[in-house]
């Protein structure tokens, strides 16, 4: 199948800001594409070359592409930085400036989807002494073959810059349509996704098998299961009367949550956004590789330390652990704890619906004679009472965890699903939000005075799964030390976006800049109040009035380790709400 069917489908997407259409437009290119290629065209429409746990990504620095457009145009670098700087897209620079070759017959070759996959992997994948010589050669030889449309749409690509606003949900919407022509059996297809974090798969055992095939789909070593989540409680009362009385209590320790997946000495650990990060916890990894026991996936939280004392230090602190360099200087000055809390595939059996207290005794088991001062069991206590639940929690804030996570002990492993079996409960919210909430930059107005030419205020967003959109909440400005400012301004730039965002509901505000929404803040505020101007739980409390948070800040610290689909949801944010009214 041609690239130029791919592209021409791209192009309607990015005109559309509607999801139905979007959509639409993707069962039609999905219906057509040939079986043996339709995992490439999914990865590609997500703007990658496989699942994220697997494969090289993209994103090939500008400069780069900007050398390969100017030998495949003969147009000078200054000419096209100039452009550039002006349209603000190296696509769409292409696009301007190579002339519609599909009248002509200067082609050398077609180009399919499966040449420009492969290519595209070739770019990705090459490194070492000449691969940018080798990048370079690539990328031209591809535009060169490529009509002004196609370009476009290959350097987005290559940049890691399509930006369609094609969200899993939206996929995995298009394949159940596609090829079952019920959109109800996606939650089926969820539910494989959840698993497995690979819709191109996904998309080839439905095209070459059946629905059948997809539902056996099961837990793999080295294939990240999407974790299952807590939902938030106002306070003890609540949490234990919605966890139905006697509960496992346990420290909630504000650090990154990984997931660890070994057999024999193979060590793979995974973040709860589900890419790998052995190589950034190399001390973790070894450990695994060296411990006497076979098959495992276990989950667990790990928070730096301070290497004087031993207590917990802040989430900046191992988000240290995150940089790509030096990672052996970074691990002494930030040596981490791993706090395990999980079990969910032993020696060979999937776990997932073993109750949770038959799998915390089977963690006991494995690690009982292995704890050090690196890897210990979550902390952990059988509460049945108001009482017990304060007086634990007292223990874990002394502790330096920022609150408990109560969990229902007879609950299964649902991947990521996040309900009731699972609770957490930080501070007493006693009617304010002591508690702090994630949410995702949707947009920014530019500064004025000392913030000329950087932005004065983001537009922040929490998350509804119902309808998988990002609903306004709040604009923020205060908390941003300048290089923590310069820092965001440099990624939001990546990010900007020409229309209307087909997962955001921007109710009527307008902004300066809109944003792919990728980048998620930690926020304090002391509380929750009803506005007409922002569009979280709109209309849920009050006709015409939505939520904000009040006098917002920001914590300093970027959820690096969260998803945009991590952030708050909108029903906790209801939740809180209702709280306060309390
Ligand atoms: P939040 O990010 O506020 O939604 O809280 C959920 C996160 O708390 C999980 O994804 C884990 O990273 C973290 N966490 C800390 N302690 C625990 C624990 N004992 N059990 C499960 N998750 C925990």
């Amino acid at each position: 199948m041609l690239f130029l069917e791919l592209a021409q489908t791209f192009e309607r997407m990015e005109k559309t800001s509607s999801r139905l259409e979007l959509t639409q437009f993707l069962v039609d290119l999905l219906r057509k594409t040939p079986a043996n290629i339709i995992d490439k065209t999914v990865y590609l429409i997500q703007g990658k070359l496989g699942p994220d746990h697997k494969s090289s990504q993209l994103g090939i620095a500008e400069k780069i592409v900007t050398k390969a457009l100017s030998l495949a145009t003969g147009m000078s670098k200054n000419e096209i930085k100039s452009r550039f700087d002006k349209i603000g897209d190296l696509g769409d620079v292409a696009y301007s400036l190579i002339i519609d070759k599909t009248q002509s017959t200067l082609f050398q070759e077609d180009l399919t989807i499966e040449k420009v996959f492969d290519t595209l992997l070739k770019i990705a994948s090459s490194s070492g002494v000449g691969s940018l010589d080798l990048k370079i050669r690539y990328i031209t030889s591809l535009i060169n073959n490529s009509s002004n449309l196609e370009s476009k749409y290959l350097l987005k690509l290559i940049l890691g810059n399509l930006r369609l606003g094609i969200a899993n949900f939206t996929l995995i919407d298009a394949l159940a349509l596609c090829f079952t022509g019920d959109k109800k059996n996606r939650k089926i297809l969820e539910s494989a996704f959840n698993l497995s974090s690979d819709l191109g798969n996904i998309a080839r055992i439905l095209a070459e098998g059946s629905l059948e095939d997809v539902k056996s789909i099961s837990v793999s070593l080295f294939i990240p299961i999407r974790p299952m989540l807590a939902e938030r409680a106002a306070d003890s009362k609540d949490a234990l009367n919605k966890i139905g009385g006697k509960c496992l209590a346990e420290f909630k320790i504000d650090g990154e949550r990984i997931q660890i997946h070994k057999k024999g000495q193979q060590v793979e650990l995974f973040t709860r956004s589900l890419e790998n990060i052995s190589s950034n916890f190399p001390e973790i990894a070894k450990m695994f590789a060296d411990f006497d026991s076979n098959e495992m996936i276990v989950e667990g939280e790990v928070v730096a330390i301070n290497p004087a004392n031993s207590k917990y230090l802040p989430f900046q602190s191992l988000m240290r652990r995150r940089r790509k360099y030096n990672i052996q200087q970074t691990m002494e000055t930030y040596p981490v704890l791993l706090n395990l809390f999980d079990i969910i595939y032993y020696d060979g059996q999937n776990k997932m619906d073993s109750p949770f207290a038959e799998r915390r005794r089977l963690l006991e088991s494995v690690f009982g004679n292995v704890i050090n001062n690196r890897l210990r069991l979550i902390d952990q206590m059988e509460v049945s009472s108001i009482d017990e639940i304060e007086m634990f929690m007292k223990k874990a804030l002394e502790y330096g965890s920022e609150g408990l996570m109560l969990k229902n002990p007879n609950s299964i492993y649902r991947a990521g699903a996040r309900e009731w079996a699972w609770i957490k409960l930080k501070k007493e919210y006693s009617g304010t939000i002591t508690d702090s909430v994630d949410l995702v930059i949707l947009g920014a107005l530019y500064g004025k005075g000392r913030r000329v030419g950087k932005y004065g205020a983001l537009l922040l967003g929490s998350y509804s799964k119902e309808d998988d959109t990002f609903y306004t909440i709040c604009k923020v400005g205060t908390g941003f030390k300048d290089d923590v400012l310069d820092n965001l301004y440099q990624k939001l730039s990546n990010l900007i976006i020409h229309k209307k965002h087909p997962r955001v509901q921007p109710g009527a505000l307008s902004m300066d800049v809109w944003f792919e929404p990728t980048i998620v803040l930690e926020i304090i505020s002391p509380e929750i109040t009803l506005s007409p101007v922002y569009t979280t739980g709109k209309d849920m409390i009050k006709p015409g009035y939505g939520m904000a948070l009040r006098f917002p800040k920001f914590s300093g610290n970027i959820r690096e380790d969260k998803a945009p689909e991590d952030s708050t949801t909108v029903k906790e944010i209801l939740e809180i709400y209702r709280n306060q009214l309390k």
